[in-house]
């Protein structure tokens, strides 16, 4: 990341008189929100959100909501005691930091520090068909309507969401079938052989591998080799890119997500990024990475508000990551961060299926996942960096 850019170090921002903007509408604007407020900012606190919804969570979007549980979810947001300024429907569109104002679609609009958390936004494949995806709430009920008993799925990709719809299809009595382009399902986030043992999770669904999609047509999905699954409903869930492209124009150096170091601050002096759209540093691995993970979301808001408040003294942040899923009836756990060449050791439980994964590099653990394995989560998590042998 280069030196910082834009209004060079300025006086001591004004707790009482200061503007703070934050772009974005999800799980990180209401975090950073609560913890401004909690460390005494008393200034003009203005949200910009796209969605029409004040914030909300989305994991239960592929779970509870998507199974009929409820239908909603919404985060604790007290729009009069936080006193925010909370302008939905808002899309920022530009962002000029040399003036520091934000374009949006209701107008300019200026700070004197900018939080940036703008999320993800779904992939999707080539084609005329519709492809479904599961990032909003208005996402999540909408498929929910389509999975009737007896409806042709086909789910594309079988990794955390599309597990996740699929559990909730075969619930429901469709006939579902999982086109995932890798060898085994997980295989692009755990590895073949940890994702390998998961395999029998997927009875009665028409599970195929290895098996890459060409296009989403009307009539249903193309494959590589020729074939078409005819479908009624098609959901798209091979994963998701930070939402940059807005800030194409402005200061603010991007790679995959908004670059930040380990205070949440990105290259332009008062801005930082949080959440699914940055790319912190972490010198854990000594990479930016991204990683969209509800927990990174909720907990580098202090650091991220704390840079706001105090640009050179707010905390570090780079916690052991962690992330959950609720899949096929299980729940699986995960801690730390391994890479492809680390060493992997896979438990399985008598009839074969995955218990626990460990990985290793140098005989030093870097990643933990245990399935139904919760009481076994805090231990795991204080052990990664620490020799293996350590977790027993
Ligand atoms: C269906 C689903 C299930 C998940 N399940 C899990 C799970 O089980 N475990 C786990 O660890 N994580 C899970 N996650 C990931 C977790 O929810 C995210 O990491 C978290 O929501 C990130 O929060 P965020 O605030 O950074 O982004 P988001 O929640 O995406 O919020 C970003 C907000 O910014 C708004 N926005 C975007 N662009 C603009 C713009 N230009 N102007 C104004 N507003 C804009 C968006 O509309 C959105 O409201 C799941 C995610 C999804 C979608």
């Amino acid at each position: 990341m280069s030196a910082a850019v834009g209004p060079a170090a300025d006086a001591p921002f004004d707790l009482a008189e200061g503007r703070v903007v934050v772009v974005g509408g999800g799980l990180a604007t209401a975090r950073i929100c609560a913890v401004l407020r909690r460390k005494k900012f008393r200034g003009a606190l203005t949200v910009l959100g796209a969605e029409d919804l004040p914030p909300y969570d989305r994991p239960p979007l592929s779970k509870e909501v998507l199974a009929g549980l409820r239908d909603d979810s919404a985060l604790p947001f007290d729009v009069e005691k936080l006193d925010v300024d909370l302008r939905l429907g808002t899309r920022a569109t530009a962002l000029d930091t040399a003036s520091r104002t934000v374009t949006t679609t209701a107008g300019p609009v200026e700070y004197d520090r900018l939080a940036l958390a703008t999320g993800a936004e779904p992939l999707t494949l080539p084609g005329e068909g519709q492809q479904l995806t599961l990032r909003t709430l208005e996402d999540s009920l909408r498929l929910r309507a389509a999975l009737v008993p007896g409806a042709r799925v086909v789910v594309i990709g079988a990794s955390w969401i599309g597990a996740e719809v699929t559990t909730v299809a075969r619930a429901n009595g469709c006939q579902v079938t999982c086109v995932e382009y890798g060898a085994e399902p997980l295989a692009g986030a755990l590895g073949a052989e940890v994702g390998a043992a998961t395999r029998g999770w997927w009875d009665g669904v028409d599970l195929r591998t290895s098996t890459a999609v060409a296009s989403v047509e009307p009539d249903g999905v193309h494959l590589e080799s020729g074939a078409v699954l005819p479908a009624d409903v098609v959901v798209t869930g091979i994963g998701v890119r930070p939402r940059v492209s807005w800030l194409a124009s402005s200061e603010v150096e991007t790679d995959r997500g908004v670059l930040t170091d380990t205070r949440c601050r990105t290259n332009v002096h008062g801005v930082v990024a949080l959440g699914d759209v940055a790319q912190r540093w972490s010198s854990r691995t000594g990479t930016h990475r991204v990683l969209e993970h509800w927990d990174e979301a909720s907990t580098a808001a202090t650091a991220a508000a704390m840079s706001l408040l105090s640009w050179d003294e707010g905390p570090m942040h780079d916690p052991v990551p962690y992330f959950w899923s609720d899949q096929l009836g299980r729940k699986l756990q995960y801690v730390g961060a391994h890479g492809p060449e680390d060493a992997v050791t896979v438990d399985r439980h008598p009839d074969g299926s995955l218990a626990r994964a460990r990985w290793s590099r140098d005989g030093l653990l870097t990643a933990w996942l245990g399935v139904g394995a919760a009481k076994d989560l805090v231990a795991a998590r204080t052990a990664v960096g620490g020799p293996l042998a350590d977790l027993g």
